[in-house]
């Protein structure tokens, strides 16, 4: 992993989930800002690319196991005491896993979706909060999904852990008011990245299906919506964001063409 190195006063942004998609994405539109994203995900080799292009720093990240979060903190306070605020952090780190019915759920992909949506989520926001409260102006954003606003058919482990997490996000607007930290909830629908590769274990097949026909959002969309929540002058708390494709109207229902 690369070394903790800023090697200048950019304020940092940590970002997890940077690997692919839309937190690869937004750790290049937050770099592009002026930001010094930190990368955090599982697949290294990744990371460190995405890392190496954008000027950021890499570390190793895995969201569900208490002891590498710790590790994680550890080294963004290394990079706070080499002289850059840790201003920003973009919860993003998630997924889904399966479309069963509640009727025939699988408790294993519900575990999977609670660790790593929601407790990756709480584990990761109270590692960072106090050096973000500390920087004087931070930022959490906190990728959830239109999962988190409704329900639909065979969504029973995502729409949950999704709304879970939107609950836990919610609740820093009131608790950190008077403290100098702004909250942002950014809601997608259907964005093409590894999402549906990962929902479907890897099935190529049925993660086509669910764009096939629509036109839908890129995480370049999601990425551009981030990095303008983040560039809003510092009184102004942008608290929820939601953005889907035109062809889509809610969770279950796409003009497919
Ligand atoms: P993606 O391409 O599959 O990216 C998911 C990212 O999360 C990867 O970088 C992955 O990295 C990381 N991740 C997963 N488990 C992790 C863990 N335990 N620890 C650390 N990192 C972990 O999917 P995406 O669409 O960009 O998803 C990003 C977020 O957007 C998720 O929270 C998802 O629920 C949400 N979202 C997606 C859509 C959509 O349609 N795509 C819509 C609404 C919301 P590693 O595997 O390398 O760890």
């Amino acid at each position: 992993m690369s070394a903790p190195n800023p090697g200048s006063d950019r304020p940092l942004v940590v970002v997890t989930g940077a690997s692919s998609g839309i937190g690869a994405a937004s750790a290049r539109a937050l770099a592009a800002d002026g930001w010094h994203p930190v990368l955090g995900a599982r697949r290294v080799e990744r990371l460190q690319e995405i890392a190496d292009e954008v000027g950021g720093t890499a570390l190793p990240l895995d969201v569900t196991d208490a002891d590498s979060v710790a590790a994680f903190a550890a080294s963004v306070r290394e990079l706070v005491d080499g002289g850059a605020p840790l201003r920003g952090l973009v919860n993003n780190a998630g997924g889904a896993q399966g479309t069963e019915k509640v009727i025939e759920a699988d408790e294993d992909k519900w575990r999977w979706m609670w660790e790593s949506n929601v407790l990756g989520t709480l584990r990761v926001t109270k590692a960072l909060l106090p050096l973000l409260i500390d920087s004087g102006d931070g930022h959490v954003v906190t990728i959830t999904s239109i999962a988190g606003l409704e329900v639909y058919d065979g969504g029973s482990g995502y729409t949950a852990a999704k709304h879970a997490e939107g609950a836990l996000h919610r609740t820093l607007r009131g608790e950190l008011l008077g403290e100098p930290v702004r909250v942002t909830e950014i809601a997608p629908g259907a964005v093409e990245t590894e999402f549906a590769l990962v929902r479907f274990d890897g099935d190529e097949a049925r993660a086509a299906k669910v764009y096939e026909g629509i036109t839908p959002l890129v995480a370049d969309d999601v990425a551009e919506v981030v990095a303008f929540a983040m560039s809003r002058p510092s009184h102004v708390n942008l608290d929820t964001i939601v953005l889907k494709p035109r062809d889509q109207a809610t969770g279950m229902r796409f003009h497919r063409r």
